[in-house]
Formats: structure tokens, sequence, C-alpha cells
């Protein structure tokens, strides 16, 4: 029998084991998905903190604080560990002055954590607590699930843009209150992105560079008339607010003038161009330009309740998107949290033995 099980193969999950096995521990990872990576090997790659822990605070007041000030004080070492893995950094800014951290190239960074990770099932998912062996739920949270989307965060379930991993369905969510576990605060939380709505065909690769993230620079309008201003830089706040208008939809209008300002890496040209060329509704009249945008759903908030060591009850732990309550009211890096909590996961199941 293994000293450890772990159910998901991507951040939070591969970091568990790697640090579990480097522990001398013999682990076994289940995956539902047929690769490993989850929706860390989708993602942008960047894993950041706020620059202050004040900062955190203030952005994400329903936090919790402890576990906030996990993640802050830890993340810098553990990205050290990262790179003494072998991780390649793409970059080592994030491109964001309130925030610091690294980019990684998530196709090694799954590759690197993959490799160390010892046994990962494939399309073998984790469906029940196995019976006295410690167990990291890693699962991502329930971005994928329509019925729990739907009963937490929007009745508009069906209309949302799965912009994650299909296979991050509540596996752990579920689990984990079975055995007696609580769920966190802020379950009708999520962080995702503006998308170009259909006839706009997204596959995955289109997953970053179709990001509509511009509406602090757009009149935003639902179909029913509705306007919208944008307060945050994460741009969190529009995307929670389209998630409840109808259909999921809304329009962001840009003046002309505006196609060659800067949101990070791109224009905000580029970004329409981009939606034009995957489909997308837009139109170009009288110097403005109008994108029709859907709410595309990225990682849960809500989840479960954690301690300071990530334990869930009994021998149950969790990380990753499965743990709640650590970004409640603002945005965070889902990888920082990720990491850190995997290795404190990791260490605590194997230290209850
Ligand atoms: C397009 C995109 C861009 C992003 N950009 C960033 C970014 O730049 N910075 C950032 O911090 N975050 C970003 N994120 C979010 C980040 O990827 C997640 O927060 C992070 O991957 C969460 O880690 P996790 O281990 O909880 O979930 P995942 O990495 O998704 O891994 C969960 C794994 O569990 C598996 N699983 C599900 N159910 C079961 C089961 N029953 N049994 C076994 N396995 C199961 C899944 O198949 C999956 O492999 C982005 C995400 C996407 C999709």
């Amino acid at each position: 029998m293994a000293d450890l099980v772990v159910a998901g193969a991507g951040m939070a999950g591969l970091v568990a084991a790697v640090e579990a096995r480097s522990r001398g521990a013999d682990v076994v990872v289940h995956e539902k998905g047929d690769r490993p990576g989850g929706s860390m090997r989708l993602s942008s790659g960047v894993v950041w903190r706020h620059r202050r822990l004040a900062d955190f605070r203030r952005e994400c007041p329903d936090g919790d604080p402890e576990l906030q000030g996990l993640v802050h004080e830890r993340l810098d070492d553990d990205l050290e560990w990262l790179q003494g893995l072998g991780a390649r950094v793409s970059s080592r800014a994030t491109g964001n002055p309130r925030t610091t951290g690294l980019r990684l190239d998530t196709r090694s960074l799954t590759h690197t954590l993959a490799e160390r990770a010892g046994r990962v099932l494939l399309r073998t998912p984790l469906v029940e607590l196995p019976e006295g062996v410690p167990t990291i739920l890693a699962t991502g949270g329930f971005p994928a699930d329509r019925e729990l989307v739907r009963v937490h965060i929007t009745p508009q379930a069906d209309a949302l843009f799965l912009r994650a991993t299909p296979w991050s369905t509540g596996d752990g969510f579920r689990l984990g209150l079975l055995a007696g576990g609580s769920a966190s605060a802020g379950l009708a939380e999520f962080y995702g992105r503006a998308m170009p709505a259909p006839p706009a065909r997204v596959a995955e690769p289109g997953f970053v560079p179709l990001a509509q993230l511009y509406a602090r620079y757009a009149q935003v309008e639902s179909p029913t008339g509705e306007r919208y201003e944008s307060s945050a830089w994460s741009e969190i706040d529009v995307v929670q607010w389209l998630a409840r208008q109808p259909r999921a939809r809304a329009t962001f209008r840009v003046r002309a003038s505006h196609l060659g300002q800067r949101v990070g890496d791109r224009t905000i040209g580029e970004m329409i161009d981009a939606a034009e060329r995957a489909g997308g509704d837009v139109s170009r009249r009288n110097g403005s330009i109008a994108v029709d945008v859907v709410a595309g759903i990225t990682t849960t908030l809500g989840g479960l309740r954690v301690d300071r060591s990530a334990h869930v009850t009994g021998h149950v732990w969790a990380a990753g998107g499965d743990v709640g309550g650590i970004a409640t009211g603002g945005y965070a890096s889902g990888l920082a949290a990720a990491l850190v909590l995997g290795r404190i996961a990791a260490a605590a199941a194997l230290e209850s033995r």
C-alpha cells in the first residue's frame, strides 16, 4: 500500500507528489485526464504574489489571513525549489508592477514535475477516499461542473465558456465534504476572462491569446442595457458580473483611439484582431469597435476549508483549486497557492502517519 495518495496531476498534485517523494515516501497520483498538467499546462505560467502582504489583504479582504500569509512568506523559496528541479523560466518579470514572481514555461514545468512525481496513473480518477491512507485532494476545483457552478455561482452556468481543463468537475470538493470537511468562504467567486462570444471558435491554444482584457478602457453593456465599470486591474470583477448577465454575455465598445493602448504584453487592437480572426462578432463603426464577449470560467475561488497545514479532516488534505478562501473578495495567483499548499500538504500528510 502507498504511503500517500494524491488526486490530480496538475500544479498542486504534482508538486505534492514530488515533495513527498523527496521525503522518501511511496506515492500514487491518480489523474482523471489523459495527460498530466491540468489547467497549469494551459496557463500563462505566471506564478506571483503581491509585493506586500498588506496589498494581498487589501485586494482579497475576505480571504483567510493565515493562508494568505503562508503563500506570501513561502512563495519565493518555493519558486527557488521549482527552479532547482529544472522548471524553465521564460521571464523573471510578471508584467505587472503590483506583483513579483516568475513566468514559467508550462510545458517544461509539467514535464519536470511529472517526471519526478513517480507513479502517475492517467485516466484513473479518484472516486472514493482510500481507507486509512493519507490522501491529498488536488483536482482543480469545480469550474467544469455545470451543476456546482449553477448552484454556487450563476444560473447562467450553461452559457459560460470553460477556459480550463474539462476534468475539474468538483470531485475533490465533493470527496472532502463527504469525508466531513467543510466549505470555505466565497463559493460564488471565480477567476476567469472575458472571451470572444460564439460564433467565435476558441480551443485550448486560444485560452490565453483570445482573452479580451480591456474592460477598463471600454463601455461595457449587457444585452439588457445594463452598464458596468471595471475597478479591478485583474478585471475579475467584470467577468464575475458578466457571468450573471443573460447568456453570460456583454458588448465591449472601445474608441478607435484606444487601439494602441497596451494591456500587459498586447495592445487592445491586437486582442480585438485576435477575436475577429477566431470568428468573433466584431463591428467597426463611426470610430468605435464593438466586440461581443462571454464570461470564461478558469478557476473557482471557493472550495474546501483547510487549516495552515492544508488539512481538511481525518486523513484528508487539499491543495490548489480544491482549497477555497484564499483569494476571496479579489484575485491572487492560483499557481502560487497550489505550489505553496501542495508542498505543505505533502509534508503534513506524511507527518500524520
Ligand atoms: C488559460 C489559463 C491561464 C491561466 N493563467 C494563470 C497564470 O498566469 N497565473 C496563475 O497563477 N494561474 C493561472 N491560471 C490558473 C492555474 O492554472 C490554476 O490556478 C492552477 O492550475 C490550479 O492548480 P490545481 O492543481 O488546483 O489544478 P490543475 O492544475 O487544473 O490540476 C487539477 C488536476 O486534477 C485532475 N482531476 C480532476 N478530477 C480528478 C479526480 N477525481 N481524480 C484524479 N484527478 C482529477 C485534472 O484532470 C487536473 O489534471 C490559468 C489557467 C488557465 C486555464
